[in-house]
This record gives C-alpha cells, sequence and structure tokens, in this order.
C-alpha cells in the first residue's frame, strides 16, 4: 500500500469513483486492492536513484490499443529541472504523468529514470521516488497531523512532529494549522474541518515535502485563486519543486513564466516546446496564440488567473 500513497485525481478508472474530497482509510485500502495489470519484472534490479533525470524517449501509447494517446513524445528533464505541460483538454497532459508513475506500459519507446527504464525496476520504488500533488487533494478523517505526516513512507508512525512543523512551514500551511480549534491534533473530513481547495493542497505540498522525493509530479489546480492564496501556493510550489525534478501540468501564468521548459501538447503530439520567452516571441507559435487568447478572455490578467484552459 504504501507505494501509492498519493491520492491522485489522475488514478483514472480507480480513482474516479470517489467524487467525495474525504474517504476513510478503509476506503481506500479496499480501492488500491484493485489489481493493477502492471507487472514488475521477474528479477528486478533496484532502481539506483541519483538525482532524477527524467527522459521519454519515442514514447507511444494507447489506452484501447487502437487509438492513438500519444505518440512519438521525447523530452528530457535534467535533475532539478521544471517542465511545464500545456495544452487543450484530452491532448495527453495527464496520460504522460500516469506513464510516467507507470500505472501503464508504454506500447512503444520508454522512459527512464536517472538513465534506468522504469519497467526494469520495482514499480514501488518508481512510485517512491515521485511525489504527487493532485488537483483534487485527498484528506483522510483524521488529524491535520496524520494528513501531513502521512507523506512518509505512506504512514504516520515514527514521524516526528518538528519534521511535520517543518514542512507545514514550508509549505505555508502552518499558521493556518495552528489558527485551527486543536492546531496540528484538530481533526479534517467528513466529521471534522472543511478546508478550501488551496488549504487541501498546500495540505498535499506539506506531505511532499515531508516524503523528500527526487521527482515531483504536480497537477495545478484550475481554479481561480485570490491573490493571497495564490501567492501562498506559489511560495509553497517553489519550495516544493527548488532542487528536486519536476513535472507540471501547468494551469497557471506564474508557473508557466518559471518553467525551464514548456512542452506544447495537442493531439497527443508535442507541437513545440521552448521557454515562455521563447515560443511567446513567435507570432506564429500556437502557444502564442494561446496566449492572445487568454490575454483577451481575462480582463485581471497577470494576478495568477489560470490561464490554458483552452479545452
Ligand atoms: P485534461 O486537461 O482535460 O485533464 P489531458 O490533456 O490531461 O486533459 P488526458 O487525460 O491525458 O488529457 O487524456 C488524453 C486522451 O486519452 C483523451 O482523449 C482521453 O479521453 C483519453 N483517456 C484518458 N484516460 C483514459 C482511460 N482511462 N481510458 C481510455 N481513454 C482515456
Amino acid at each position: 500500500i504504501a507505494q501509492l500513497y498519493g491520492p491522485l485525481n489522475w488514478f483514472g478508472t480507480y480513482y474516479r469513483v470517489i467524487q467525495k474530497n474525504f474517504i476513510d482509510m478503509e476506503k481506500m485500502f479496499e480501492l488500491f486492492e484493485e489489481p493493477i495489470d502492471i507487472k514488475d519484472p521477474t528479477n528486478p534490479r533496484p532502481l539506483c536513484l541519483d538525482r532524477g533525470k527524467i527522459e521519454f524517449d519515442k514514447v507511444s501509447f494507447s489506452y484501447d490499443g487502437v487509438r492513438p494517446t500519444l505518440s512519438n513524445i521525447s523530452f528530457t528533464i535534467p535533475p532539478g529541472a521544471t517542465v511545464a505541460l500545456v495544452g487543450p483538454s484530452g491532448s495527453g497532459k495527464s496520460t504522460i504523468l500516469r506513464l510516467l508513475f507507470r500505472f501503464y506500459d508504454v506500447q512503444m519507446g520508454s522512459i527512464r529514470i536517472d538513465d534506468q527504464d522504469i519497467r526494469d525496476v520495482p514499480q514501488r520504488e518508481v512510485r517512491k521516488a515521485i511525489g504527487v500533488v493532485p488537483q483534487d487533494t485527498v484528506l483522510f478523517n483524521d488529524t491535520i497531523r496524520y494528513n501531513v505526516a502521512y507523506g512518509k513512507a505512506g504512514d504516520e508512525r515514527g514521524v516526528f512532529m518538528d519534521d511535520v512543523i517543518r514542512a507545514s512551514l514550508a509549505a505555508q500551511i502552518h499558521d493556518r494549522i495552528l489558527s485551527f480549534p486543536d492546531g496540528y491534533e484538530s481533526k479534517v473530513g467528513e466529521r471534522g474541518l472543511r478546508l478550501s481547495g488551496g488549504e487541501k493542497q498546500r495540505v498535499a505540498i506539506a506531505r511532499t515535502i515531508l516524503k523528500d522525493p527526487a521527482i515531483v509530479c504536480l497537477d495545478e489546480a484550475t481554479s481561480a485563486l485570490d491573490t493571497h492564496t495564490e501567492r501562498n501556493i506559489q511560495a509553497s510550489l517553489r519550495e516544493m519543486t527548488a532542487d528536486r525534478t519536476t513535472l507540471i501540468i501547468a494551469h497557471r501564468l506564474s508557473t508557466v513564466i518559471h518553467a525551464d521548459m514548456i512542452l506544447v501538447l495537442k493531439d497527443g503530439q508535442i507541437i513545440e516546446r521552448g521557454t515562455h520567452n521563447e515560443l511567446l516571441s513567435n507570432p506564429e507559435s500556437t502557444y502564442h496564440d494561446m496566449w492572445m487568447k487568454q490575454l483577451k478572455d481575462e480582463s485581471s490578467g497577470v494576478n495568477g488567473e489560470p490561464i490554458f484552459d483552452t479545452g
């Protein structure tokens, strides 16, 4: 179970059955017992993790074996760098994250972490190397402390309160937690406190900081956030992604501007790549179009409104 700590919203088939944001631990276990048809190799080599370089090498993938979902996807994320995926709904952004987490195997090409094909190593180790922050974070019906500590080895036992606090500070959620009636011991979930989307995402970020993975996958929230929340989220994201290899489904201006590389996806293909300035400097680019459309659609402009929801 430890391998599946990430209540990801791209658990797809297994996860979409859960509509609620809060679920019971037992339900979670039941869910994870569903067979996943990805098998470890007979004699897997251990994953030798260095700094988490990620390579997609001519990857093609189809869910049904008929319609191609991804075609010939190649890119490298150097250790510690950040790559942002943008593109319309259905263009394949989440599928790229799912393949990296090895929910499915690629049909052509390969995915490598620190030069090792992820099919050759135990999937548990691949998942342990990756921290995931989904768009809709699932919190357990338990204390805030438990929910942050859960990031560590999927188990709160043996996690020191100091570390929970340090991670919460880094995720800019500590002060908010202290404002709850029982602080870190406050219950959240159906029978406890209700957290906002931004707060839940910051709990997930604290969880990930505590887990301390070499690689981070993030599905940014699409919902508009108020300026204060946006600033908190950006600060906690910076803390989480600094020095970690990061793959983000990006919806926010602040994120794409700071990404080392942006991949523009359309119909399962990378149609453009480059930094924000590089892509924007070409008036013929799709990115440029998306950008202009966004500026036109938005009255508020550059204060962190979600962008690229062009699907
Ligand atoms: P969005 O921005 O809406 O999340 P996306 O760019 O992340 O979209 P994906 O979720 O990767 O897109 O989907 C790519 C394509 O694969 C879509 O046509 C989608 O319908 C299809 N797809 C996604 N998940 C599955 C699945 N579990 N089984 C079959 N087809 C799927």
